[in-house]
């Protein structure tokens, strides 16, 4: 199978060959700037840690099937991310009992979803019970960090939590880190009002993450000290961010990159489990969340706080690369390598002798806003054109 397209870092057009599951070579072009520019893009294939749903499913519905996991999963791929970790947020026992049972059926029945999901994400349950850091969490349902609890879960997942984001302030939380640190789980802070002291604790007990940093926060903080500037301040916290172009000025962006590094500034959608339905009130178990006609999705009843959005992985690079002036290729590393090199897994370039598992894109410039749009063309999963057409 070949690819031909523009080469993510080097922007030179090249013909790439895939053999089995692995790029066999890549060689370079000769082509006119014309012929160049009409070429899409190819990038090792997005990686994100925290995707909600899709189409009107979430993943921590306590109706979870296996087919609307492999429905999500196309839509995904489709959207050009080819690796990512579904995510369950605050919910009873028995839905992420059930949400992780049906996510490791899913995987052992379908190949694509075996593919694809990479590992799972627990957002929540141990997290603020406050309106602003919580959320669209559902209050009833957030509890004290409860190990226990956890490793029954994690046994329903078949020890496929890899992620989970708590508050550095939930009772346990210090005990409860180092306890899931111990079995290789990567522990993020969000959905919080932490002191300082406790931001500190949780990371000496091994916290490495802060979840959509800027989100899942008041509306209104003293100006300092606070758990923003906290966050910002602690080398040993990576961030993930939803650039999606609602969720954070792009100000916020552009400090949050500088305080971070490129390396330690991770993309994420969050993409809700409403993102792709039409503008509307909906309600999955206890959360209201609208979605407004303009595509923000906000917890129903209010304007402030947003649930979720209902872009996905690509319009957050182009939306990144836009908001704080940095490369393709830079914007892609953080939605590709920097979340593999967080979570300690393969971070796959586009070479000869690297996995095949590719997204080939393009980008348009809206006439309306003059912004750069993202535009998924194909997918590729280890060596497998999983969504849309080969480009030659
Ligand atoms: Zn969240």
């Amino acid at each position: 199978m070949q690819i031909r397209a523009r080469h993510f870092e080097t922007l030179q057009p090249i013909d790439l060959i895939i053999e089995g599951d692995t790029i066999q070579s890549i060689c370079t072009v000769e082509c006119s700037p014309d012929e160049a520019a009409s070429l899409p893009f190819v990038c090792p294939g997005f990686f994100d840690i925290q995707i909600n749903g899709f189409g009107g499913v979430w993943f921590s519905s306590p109706e979870l099937t296996v087919d609307q996991v492999s429905a999500i999963t196309q839509a995904l791929v489709d959207r050009g991310i080819a690796r990512f970790f579904p995510t369950l947020i605050t919910a009873s026992f028995e839905a992420l009992q059930h949400g992780f049972s049906t996510l490791r059926h899913a995987r052992e029945a379908v190949p694509l979803v075996a593919a694809a999901v990479e590992g799972y994400h627990l957002e929540g349950p141990y997290i603020s019970p406050d309106d602003g850091p919580r959320g669209a969490h559902p209050l009833k349902h957030v509890r004290a960090a409860d190990y226990e609890e956890f490793s029954c879960l994690q046994d329903a997942a078949a020890g496929q939590i890899k992620l989970i984001t708590l508050a550095a302030e939930a009772e346990n939380a210090v005990p409860f880190i180092r306890k899931v640190r111990e079995q290789g789980v990567v522990v993020s802070l969000g959905h919080m009002a932490a002191s300082a002291v406790q931001i500190q604790a949780a990371v000496d007990a091994g916290a490495t993450l802060s979840t959509h940093l800027g989100n899942g926060a008041h509306g209104i903080l003293p100006r300092h000290p606070n758990y923003l500037w906290d966050q910002l301040a602690e080398d040993r916290l990576s961030a993930s961010v939803i650039a999606d172009g609602w969720h954070l000025p792009e100000s916020v962006l552009r400090c949050i990159l500088k305080c971070k590094t490129l390396a330690n500034t991770i993309l994420t959608c969050d993409v809700s489990g409403f993102a792709g339905c039409p503008p509307g009130v909906y309600a999955e178990g206890d959360v209201g969340v609208e979605v407004l006609p303009d595509g923000r999705l906000v917890v129903a009843g209010q304007r402030q706080f947003l649930a979720g959005s209902g872009a996905t992985t690509g319009d957050c690079v182009v939306h990144m690369m836009q908001a704080c002036g940095i490369e393709l290729a830079t914007a892609v590393r953080m939605a590709t390598t920097n979340p593999a090199q967080l979570m300690g897994m393969e971070t796959p370039t586009v070479d000869a002798g690297q996995p095949a598992t590719l997204s080939v894109f393009c980008t348009s410039k809206d006439l309306v806003d003059g912004k750069i749009r993202f535009l998924p063309i194909s997918t590729y999963l280890q060596g497998r054109l999983v969504s849309g057409l080969n480009t030659t």
